[in-house]
């Protein structure tokens, strides 16, 4: 077996490239620039000739009308010139008006017909038709042509008209192009001057174009650096870990997808502080990278103290070596802040394609394996194994789809248990439990259900449905004269929600509570998992008047620190604390230190699971101040308590 895994990580870098827009658009613009001054050119062009051709023709009808005209006589156009008058006319016209580029001239009679041409003139005998009718109705019109020697002219016809305003002939007026030419190619210099400025005003941009880009590039690849890694231990995030182990899983044969989670992490971090758990952190990702070389496998920070790695291995036997190898670096023992700890590490891994064809099913699988992996008696190693572990994926999946329904369906109701004040022995208030009436499995306890509510994404819908109801039958004992503390559980994401204040306060006022009759239990695991944020709603929880209990105290990690900056009501010692009590002095010593730190703060201790009357006993005796266990009652129905509340003394006087 190679001691490197060869999954070849794609790079993290290679999803987030920016485009390079700038260029793009530079490119773009400089094709438009240029094809918009390819229109104008000849545009300018046309138009420039057209006017340049008007001028001429204006030019032609001037010299016809104004200097030819007067000098004509009607016989001119009528008969046959004699030969004299025709060395007249040629004298006329060559003195006065075969000037300014006009090269020939050329007489019509009334029926179009030619009576007199100068030299050079084109010797066709008629005029184009239709030109020539134009002209024997009075407008003047010109055209293009071609001389005899091939130039380009401009041919003018000009009506000759009487005194009167008869039509008698026609003069047709050749002239050269090439001062129409000239006049269009100096307009045309002008607008080529004028885009050779736009142009170079464009060029000039583009340097300013060109450093925009590399900062918009630069913040792109910056964002992109962001949104694909950890900013703690700089390693790729989730995000990129999914769509580098996506993109790696097709490139291989088979592969193994790991969770790595350190076991402790919660522990040093709330006993040593966030800086020291940071430390961890990053000691943990440059370990594991140091162990598998990221050029041959997927490696990434998945969430808290979760890592994920993707690398090859064949069968089970491979991918356990890998994750031993994985325990045995990241489980070393190091120091921080001059402490030497060591954390325990769990992998949970599942295999491609055996375990599942795609990264979706292969992540489910793995961290259902790594939820039997920090079981009790496991080697901190578990591969998933579909015969074990499908019952227990597939169990999630509908308790999740079937909670929406118990939701909607009106499948879920809440449980009261008693809790005895220790020194009156009277009922001093409830905590409300849910429970599902499941359409298949029969009433379920909480403990049966809640973890997938928490992972299902309907935790908040839970606790909504749990504070209104159990608010509303607060309300309802009230009106019968009983005044309770209500106890209702949070779970651990409850405290990120900040929605939660505004929903305790709207339920309490709505049902006429006073805040602080309300006790929020939490777990030691809550309140020691995002402090920062839990903080804020804590706070503001603290403000409205509610008050707080931490449950199950003595399972979690919670450090006498975070305790002592911590709002506490009451601290409720878990059942497993007092199972083995009186008889275990380890646990008596535990129970006695717990009751002294919780006075100590100011706190009540509430004594869970109180089955019998010598824990009862023990408890009152250590200085416990509630009971609450089955021996007072256990959880039931609002109406099936009511001869419970309504009881004056409820604790066996034995002990009274
Ligand atoms: P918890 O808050 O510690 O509640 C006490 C649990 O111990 C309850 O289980 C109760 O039925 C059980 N119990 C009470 N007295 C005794 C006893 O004398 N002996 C024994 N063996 N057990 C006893 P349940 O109802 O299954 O609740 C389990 C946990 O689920 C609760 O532990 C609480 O953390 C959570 N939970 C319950 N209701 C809710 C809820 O509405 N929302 C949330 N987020 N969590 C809840
Ligand atoms: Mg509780
Ligand atoms: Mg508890």
């Amino acid at each position: 077996m190679s001691s490197r895994s060869r999954v070849q990580t794609p790079s993290v870098s290679a999803y987030g490239r920016p485009p390079r827009l700038v260029l793009l658009f530079v490119v773009l613009t400089a094709l438009g620039v240029a094809a918009a001054a390819a229109v104008i050119l000849v545009v300018v062009r046309q138009a420039d000739e057209a006017h340049a051709e008007r001028t001429a023709a204006d030019h032609a009808h001037f010299a016809a009308t104004a200097v030819l005209a007067p000098n004509l006589r009607t016989s001119d156009l009528t008969t046959v010139i004699p030969a004299a008058r025709r060395a007249q006319l040629d004298r006329l016209l060559r003195r006065r008006v075969l000037l300014d580029g006009i090269q020939s001239a050329t007489l019509y009679g009334t029926k179009g017909r030619a009576v007199y041409a100068t030299a050079g003139a084109k010797t066709s005998r008629r005029a184009t038709a239709v030109l020539m009718n134009e002209a024997l109705s009075g407008v003047t019109v010109s055209e293009a042509a071609r001389s005899p020697d091939g130039s380009r002219i401009l041919r003018t016809y000009v009506p000759v008209a009487d005194p009167a305003g008869t039509v008698k002939g026609v003069v047709r007026l050749d002239q050269s192009r090439t001062p129409i030419a000239a006049t269009a190619r100096n307009s045309l210099l002008i607008a080529g001057v004028l885009e050779g400025l736009l142009v170079l005003l464009f060029i000039a941009l583009v340097p300013v174009l060109g450093r925009a880009s590399t900062r918009i590039r630069a913040q792109l690849e910056e964002l992109a650096y962001v949104a694909t890694h950890d900013e703690l231990t700089g390693m790729p995030n989730r995000y990129a870990f999914r769509r580098m182990a996506d993109t790696a899983l097709r490139t291989v044969d088979s592969a193994a997808l790991m969770l790595v989670d350190l076991d402790g992490f919660s522990k040093i971090n709330s006993s040593l502080g966030s800086a020291a758990g940071d430390r961890l952190l990053i000691d943990a990702g440059i370990r594991l990278t140091r162990e598998l070389s990221p050029d041959y496998a997927v490696i990434a920070r998945l969430g808290e103290d979760e890592f994920g790695v993707l690398c090859e291995a064949a069968d089970v036997e491979s991918a356990e070596w890998v994750a031993r190898r994985i325990r045995r670096a990241l489980g070393a023992p190091l120091e921080i802040d001059g402490v030497r700890m060591a954390v325990d590490v769990d992998v949970g891994v599942a295999l491609y394609p055996g375990h599942g064809a795609d990264l979706e099913g292969l992540l489910g699988h793995a961290a259902t394996a790594l939820v039997s992996a920090k079981g009790e008696g496991t080697s901190g190693v578990q591969v998933y194994d579909p015969a074990t572990h499908s019952a227990h994926d597939n169990h999630r999946l509908t308790i999740a789809a079937d909670l929406r329904d118990a939701l909607e369906m009106g499948q879920l109701s809440v449980h009261y248990q008693p809790q005895s004040d220790l020194l009156t022995h009277r009922i001093r208030g409830v905590e409300a439990l849910v429970r599902w009436e499941h359409p298949q499995r029969g009433l379920l306890t909480a403990g049966e259900f809640i973890t997938d509510v928490e992972r299902s994404g309907l935790a908040q819908e839970l606790r909504r449905f749990v504070v209104s109801t159990a608010a509303r039958q607060w309300q309802e004992w009230h009106a019968l004269g009983l005044d309770l503390e209500l106890a209702v559980n949070l779970s651990a994401i409850d405290l990120l929600d900040p929605a939660l204040p505004d929903e305790i306060e709207d339920a309490t006022s709505r049902h006429g509570m006073p805040p602080w009759n309300l006790v929020l239990e939490i777990t030691e695991r809550t309140f020691v998992r995002d402090e920062r944020r839990a903080r804020q709603v804590v706070d503001q929880l603290g403000r409205i008047g509610v008050r707080f209990s931490i449950d199950d105290f003595g399972t979690g990690y919670s450090s006498l620190a975070s305790l002592r900056s911590f709002p506490i009501h009451q601290l409720k010692l878990d059942r497993s604390l007092l199972a083995d009590v009186p008889g275990d002095e380890a646990a008596e010593a535990i129970v006695g230190g717990s009751v002294e730190i919780a006075h100590g703060l100011g706190a009540l201790v509430v004594a869970e699971g109180i089955e019998d009357l010598a824990q009862l006993q023990f408890a009152s005796a250590i200085g416990c101040d509630i009971a609450q266990g089955y021996l007072i009652g256990a959880p039931a129905p609002a109406d099936e308590l009511l001869g419970l509340l309504d009881t004056p003394r409820l604790v066996p006087l034995s002990i009274a």
